[in-house]
């Protein structure tokens, strides 16, 4: 249940957080469904979190003390998407995910960003370490250059810079001021680099050259411009890559195209859960062959070093295209029809009072119909529990709410995501949650 509220009591004062949200891009309308009633069938994140927590541990569940470090979240109460985030639900969601530590920014505030950095840092400052400050900076607003240095010498770590909802392009004069003055401290700089973004490859990559002291991060698995900029990335040790993403085509190219050491763990709470994320992230690395020090390096290990000002370590190279092995079509089509059901669900009810993603959730589920008994058979059979669940829980309403979508698309994402990499296996399923779905 964390994920609707990040955590429970006292951590969360501020109303929940809508999952439906989900990536929803900045400036679409609102969500406003009815108030949610009770779900009707189990979460799959506690399976996900178990699996998780293997993945990166071996067979002791705990992870490397330290270990997750999530290089995307916000805090903000202005965002006009009407998504909101206090601090202590950020820190309630990382408690939830079992990580420590995340990079934290201002959500868009239409007003300017003077106050929101403000409250970026003080939450920081009170954190205990947990979180640490980027100034966001709207590099069009007079004073650009100025709240960047003041924000640096209020404790900063590094800066924000969203192309879209702060309507400007990378090759703008002050853009390439903000990098400069990251490179003078050896700091980050993460761009937004998900949906509405034209042509930001080229230019982050012509500025990390030109910076070479600037670490450059591209948020959201970089989507607009990926098939671009892999290769540059590869021989550039300043440009990186934050996976907040949903669609595991998008996560799977990147984990395939881009060298281990360049990819960041990241979640984008609150529009993304940490939990989700992790698993997403861990099940696209145990599908290309990620070595343990390369993943303890993606989680946490690789961010750590750069907030440090320390250089970034250069691990292998990229796996080859074929790292996922001979195209699997039963994963293909289930990915297809999870992605249609997560569009409908980020679209607001699910279109037609919820029942066309229940549809597109259905044949999901007949795509993972297997007559065999292979590993990757398999995988398709714990896909399709898993879908049953995310099944239930969209069947589980009349009128569609915000949160019970939420938990149908986690459930039909996590589906995608297994059967989209059957070379990384099944899942431990200790409780048997997904024998009682199947
Ligand atoms: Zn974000």
């Amino acid at each position: 249940m964390w994920f609707r509220r990040f955590g429970s009591g006292d951590h969360n004062k501020g109303g929940g957080v809508r999952v439906a949200a989900f990536y929803r891009g900045r400036g679409s309308t609102p969500i406003a469904l009815p108030a949610m009633s009770t779900p009707a069938s189990p979460s799959v994140l506690p399976f996900l979190a178990r699996a998780t927590a293997i993945a990166v541990s071996g067979d002791s569940e705990a992870p490397p003390p330290g270990a997750w470090f999530d290089a995307h979240t916000h805090i903000g109460q202005n965002d006009p998407d009407g998504q909101t985030a206090t601090p202590d639900e950020i820190l309630a969601g990382l408690d939830a995910a079992g990580q420590q530590r995340a990079l934290t920014f201002a959500m868009h505030e239409p007003d300017g960003y003077r106050g929101a950095n403000d409250a970026v840092l003080a939450a920081c400052e009170v954190s205990d370490g947990r979180l640490l400050p980027l100034a966001r900076i709207a590099p069009r607003s007079p004073d650009a250059i100025a709240e960047a240095e003041r924000c640096l010498d209020a404790g900063a770590r590094g800066f924000k810079l969203h192309p879209r909802s702060d309507a400007f392009v990378l090759t703008e004069p002050n853009v390439e001021r903000v990098v400069a003055l990251a490179a003078e401290r050896r700091m980050p700089v993460l761009f937004h680099a998900g949906r509405g973004i034209p042509e930001l490859g080229f230019a982050a990559v012509e500025l990390a050259e030109r910076y070479p002291d600037a670490r450059l991060i591209l948020a959201h698995a970089a989507v607009s411009d990926l098939g671009l900029i892999a290769e540059p990335a590869a021989r550039l040790p300043n440009l990186f890559f934050d996976t907040a993403w949903w669609h595991p085509g998008d996560l799977l190219q990147l984990f395939a195209t881009v060298p281990s050491a360049r990819i960041l763990y990241a979640s984008d709470m609150p529009y993304g859960p940490g939990l989700f994320s992790a698993f997403a992230a861990l099940r696209c690395a145990a599908a290309v062959g990620m070595s343990r020090p390369a993943i303890e390096l993606m989680i946490g290990g690789q961010l750590d070093r750069i907030i440090r000002g320390e250089d970034p370590l250069d691990g292998d190279p990229a796996p080859a295209k074929d790292a996922l092995g001979p195209r699997f079509l039963p994963g293909e089509r289930v990915a297809s029809y999870v992605s249609n059901a997560v569009q409908l669900a980020i679209a607001g009810d699910g279109g037609n009072g919820g029942s066309n993603l229940r549809e597109a959730l259905e044949l999901a589920r007949s795509a993972c119909q297997t007559v065999g008994d292979s590993p990757e058979d398999a995988v398709l059979a714990q896909a399709a529990a898993v879908l049953e669940i995310a099944l239930e829980q969209a069947r589980s309403v009349t009128e569609p709410t915000v949160e019970l979508l939420t938990d149908a698309v986690i459930a039909a994402l996590a589906a995608g995501y297994l059967a989209t990499t059957p070379s990384a296996g099944v899942l431990p399923d200790p409780d048997g949650l997904l024998v009682a779905a199947a």
